[in-house]
């Protein structure tokens, strides 16, 4: 990396960290002020994340496409695409074991809270088979313009391997225009990014002012177990995996991921993450082919953050039900939080609409959910950083493989 090229990146980092502490300290002192943060504040962020949004699906789709093609043979790709799906899984079923432990271990600080009178309204179920024929878009356009990732993802795919098996003529003029058609964005991706401090403080300023009092009230030990437990995962799970398969130093690791941290932490979203995850990542050494395949499928199913809520959020309701889990009932939530995380949209929020489902399956009163819906964007901003720290993990342990295979230079 030219020394120009680090002084930008470390200042980025410095301007968002600056950006990220003075909104905390701003909106615990502005907590009256709420309303008015939220009128004349936010809306300064939603242009960011409007920016972030308008950028990232030409970016995932192009990049895929880029990523197909610069791969060229079919049997790495598939190679890395079951290696990446086998590892998400993984860590997603430890997520999901160590929110389950923490969450018994500590049930006895939840406070019983009086179980009446909630509301929560549960939205259509939707089968397997459904999320399953959902996932092939019926449409070339329509997975752009509603930005559903899973489809634009089988779109790209099934256009990268079309260039592949086009004539060569053809497909080295396809090839040219996918190369300029993702410097374009990702040159345009860049200049969104470099505002990332002002939409990380006006994103953060009006959540800290609104929730920041409620904190401090009876939910405060939920939030706690389930922060540590994200930390725990972070910091054990994914420095042993970043240290033993991919050998780089988890400190370094997670220097390199402050500045997308930080991001995800702000946004909750892993989708709007993506670009400033796809930069941290290659700074880091990954391979632009990896990342841009690896990072938009993390992205859309692997949520590491989001299982462990899920298991620490069906234990705090069925305390406040009064109600103890059997053993029965864990091993279903591991399985149906590991398939709900898969099914989540990386976008604010989606995470709390899949507990519904969790719950349901252990037949506790989806009801509960209000309990925990009021502080729902505190949750978010934890498990949308673990779920993206886990994405990096995977796109610079692929990369470190192929690259000891010989596969990439
Ligand atoms: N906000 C999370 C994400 O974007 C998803 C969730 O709500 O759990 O990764």
């Amino acid at each position: 990396m030219s020394e120009k090229k680090v002084k930008k990146k470390s200042k980025l980092t410095r301007n968002i960290l600056i950006a990220l502490v003075s909104a905390i300290i701003l909106g615990l002192l502005l907590q009256s002020k709420a309303e008015i943060l939220n009128e004349y504040i936010k809306p300064f962020g939603d242009i960011f994340l409007n920016l972030i949004k308008f950028i990232v699906t030409p970016i995932v789709f192009f990049s895929i496409i880029g990523g197909i093609v610069s791969m060229k043979d079919i049997k790495k790709v598939g190679e890395v695409g079951i290696f990446t799906i086998i590892y998400y899984f993984l860590t997603t079923s430890c997520a999901i074991v160590i929110g389950l432990g923490f969450a018994n271990i500590f049930k006895r600080v939840f406070p019983v809270i009086a179980t009446t009178n909630l509301e929560f309204e549960v939205g259509e179920k939707v089968s397997f088979m459904d999320t399953l024929v959902n996932i092939f878009p019926k449409n070339f356009l329509t997975p752009m313009v509603e930005a559903n990732m899973l489809q634009i993802i089988v779109g790209a795919m099934i256009v990268g391997f079309s260039i592949l098996l086009i004539k060569k003529e053809s497909q080295d003029k396809a090839i040219g225009a996918v190369e300029v058609l993702n410097d374009i964005f990702m040159k345009a991706m860049e200049l969104i990014l470099s505002l990332s401090p002002i939409g990380v403080f006006c994103l953060l300023v009006p959540v800290i002012a609104e929730n920041g009092a409620m904190i401090i009230g009876s939910l405060a030990s939920v939030l706690l177990v389930a922060y540590l437990a994200y930390a725990l995962h972070g910091l054990v799970v994914y420095s042993f995996t970043i240290k033993t398969l991919a050998k780089i130093s988890p400190i370094q690791f997670f220097k390199g991921m402050a500045p997308a941290i930080m991001f995800a932490f702000s946004s909750a979203s892993s989708v709007g993450t993506i670009p400033i995850n796809i930069k941290c990542c290659e700074e880091l050494g990954a391979d632009h082919d990896v990342t841009s395949f690896v990072l938009p499928l993390g992205a859309t199913i692997n949520m590491d953050g989001t299982a462990i809520y899920q298991g620490v959020c069906a234990v705090f309701i069925a305390s406040c039900y009064g109600i103890d889990l059997t053993l029965g009932q864990m091993v279903n939530i591991v399985l149906t939080a590991t398939l709900a995380s898969i099914g989540t949209a990386g976008v604010p929020g989606s995470g709390m609409i899949m507990l519904a489902m969790v719950l349901q399956s252990v037949g506790l009163p989806v009801e509960g959910i209000a309990l925990v819906a009021g502080i729902d964007r505190i949750f978010d901003m934890g498990r949308t950083t673990l779920n993206i720290t886990g994405d990096a993990t995977a796109a610079i342990i692929n990369t470190e493989r192929l690259r000891r295979k010989g596969k990439i230079a």
